[in-house]
């Protein structure tokens, strides 16, 4: 069970604490934030809040302070840690993960109802990145590099440069709540093995999930400071974090909120991924079983919340009746229920989820899209939707549901899908699609069309393996992640160039 045994030490009652300065403590605010069941509709847990500004009180301010000052300090011996011993620590916590995945797999059920399966896999696939970032780290940072100076214009060769990578400083990490462990340790591994510490602010609907990754950390040894996890709601506690002087570097995902950090944030480099309109485009040719299992699988696994999931399918009208009728009777076989069963289907993470969703399939039954099933909602649970004949003035032609509803437009030409998918109506179309075809040329240049940070063929998207890069156009993201490229981000680069004195005779 979360919460007891070994897990003990990081509740007071039933308040979950924050954890500074390699302890698990009780905030002076007293404050708490309740984490609602999305099934039960009930609280589950309750979390500590920092309180900022927002209440005023001074000590609280104070004590978040604290943890950016420890940070600070840590991460100074941190860096000077021989690489070796940062990449053991690393493999040390990715075991305990891995060996804990029951009682944190259980926490991401009851916070946000994640299928029984599906929970225990994000925490196993966690720990796998841990141990991979650690040994790519060790591979790419170990590594520097060797200039000469007269391969430029006007120099002899009179000077050495030799370059190597260098941590930043103090990173600020903010996943969301639709992977709250693994979109954590993709920044907490990457940041760690680079020398630099980290301050976690986890999603609220998450925090327990996150909170037991981290006491795994904890266990491991990391030396105090090294990682730090500062709960409360992020439309408290976000901006004075993001906007902390103390801050070297913000890897944030989510939605639109990181466009407003990335406005308020000070001079410091940003990773942002945000939010996806992914089109899947269907080709006359294409495998269509193949396209139908890749829908269902793309655009309906946790019910939808997932940033790569398929939100949009742009079908040639000459087979759009087919596949449309190889989809139906997929989802017809989609169990819906409890996340604790392993259904399919699971109750979206909260009520204003679900009301949202709910708004974006009205608009679209007032404006007359085709439904394939009957509307149905219970609570926070909304059962498989596939709409049919939806044209571009419906909202759900454009806007991210973010569950398990999925908009089909018939097309007549791939220019048609192509100018979807392009459209910047909504600024989210831009994080990955997919195009399916037998015909490999043709996919290649519909890749190079679309204006998305990846496109995948004949396969929905994905963010996985996790060593690929991953990244958003537009407004869908800052930089790139996938673990080489979070690393590289992570740190800067630092010369170091020997200066030789002007030869006055030959040697040799
Ligand atoms: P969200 O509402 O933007 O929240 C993301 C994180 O930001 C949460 O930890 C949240 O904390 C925090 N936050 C809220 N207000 C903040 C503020 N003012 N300053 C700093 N942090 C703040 O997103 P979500 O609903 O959790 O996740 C769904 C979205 O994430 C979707 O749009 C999805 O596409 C996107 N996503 C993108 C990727 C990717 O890699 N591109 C991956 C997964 C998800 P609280 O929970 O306390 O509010």
């Amino acid at each position: 069970m979360a919460g007891t045994g070994l897990f003990a030490e990081i509740l007071d009652g039933d308040v979950y604490k924050y954890y500074a300065d390699g302890e698990w403590k009780k905030s002076s605010s007293a404050k708490t934030v309740a984490i609602i069941n999305p099934t039960t509709r009930k609280t589950q847990y309750k979390v500590q809040v920092k309180l900022l500004m927002v209440l005023k009180i001074a000590c609280t301010q104070e004590e978040v302070n604290k943890v950016m000052e420890s940070a600070k300090t840590a991460q100074k011996s941190w860096a000077k840690t021989p690489l070796w011993k940062r990449a053991e620590l690393l493999h040390k916590a990715a075991a305990i993960l891995k060996e804990h995945k029951a009682p944190i797999a259980e926490c991401l059920v009851k916070e946000i109802a994640k299928p029984a399966k599906d929970a225990v896999t994000e925490v196993v696939r966690s720990g796998d990145l841990v141990s991979y970032t650690a040994e790519e780290g060790v591979r790419i940072l170990g590594e520097g590099k060797f200039l000469v100076s007269d391969s430029f214009p006007g120099n002899e060769r009179t000077k050495y440069c030799l370059t190597s990578k260098i941590p930043l400083g103090v990173i600020l990490a903010i996943p969301p709540f639709n992977y709250p462990v693994n979109l954590a340790v993709s920044k907490i591994a990457p940041a760690l093995i680079a020398g630099n510490s980290l301050v976690l602010k986890p999603p609220t609907q998450g925090a327990v999930s996150a909170l037991h990754m981290v006491h795994c950390f904890h266990l491991a040894g990391f030396p105090k400071g090294i990682i730090s996890c500062v709960t409360g709601k992020g439309s408290e506690i976000g901006d004075f974090l993001t906007m902390h002087p103390g801050v070297n570097c913000i890897s944030f995902t989510g939605g639109d909120t990181g466009i407003a950090i990335s406005k308020k944030a000070g001079m410091v480099p940003l990773q942002m991924e945000l939010g996806g309109k992914d089109a899947c485009i269907v080709l006359e040719d294409a495998d269509l079983d193949l396209v139908a299992a890749n829908i269902i699988k793309g655009g309906f696994s946790y019910s939808g919340q997932r940033c790569t999931a398929v939100k949009v399918v742009l079908v040639m009208e000459s087979v759009a009746d087919v596949l449309v009728d190889k989809v139906k009777a997929k989802i017809a076989k989609l169990t819906v229920g409890p996340p604790e069963d392993d259904c399919d289907i699971t109750p979206v993470v909260s009520e204003s989820s679900a009301n949202f969703i709910e708004g974006l399939v009205k608009d679209a039954k007032e404006k007359g899209a085709t439904f394939c099933q009957e509307y149905k909602r219970d609570g926070n649970l909304i059962w498989p939707l596939l709409l049919d004949n939806v044209r571009p003035d419906m909202r759900i032609a454009w806007e991210e549901p973010f569950g398990p509803v999925l908009p089909v437009i018939r097309i007549n030409s791939i220019e048609e899908g192509i100018h979807h998918c392009n459209a910047s109506n909504f600024v989210h179309a831009t994080l990955q699609g997919c195009v399916f075809t037998k015909d490999v040329n043709k996919a290649i240049l519909i890749s190079d069309a679309m204006e998305t940070g990846t496109v995948q063929i004949n396969s929905a998207p994905a963010r996985g393996p996790d060593h690929f890069p991953f990244q958003g156009l537009k407004d869908s993201g800052i930089g790139s992640q996938g673990v080489t490229n979070s690393i590289n981000m992570m740190t800067k680069i630092k010369s170091t160039v020997i200066n030789l004195p002007t030869p006055s005779y030959t040697m040799g």
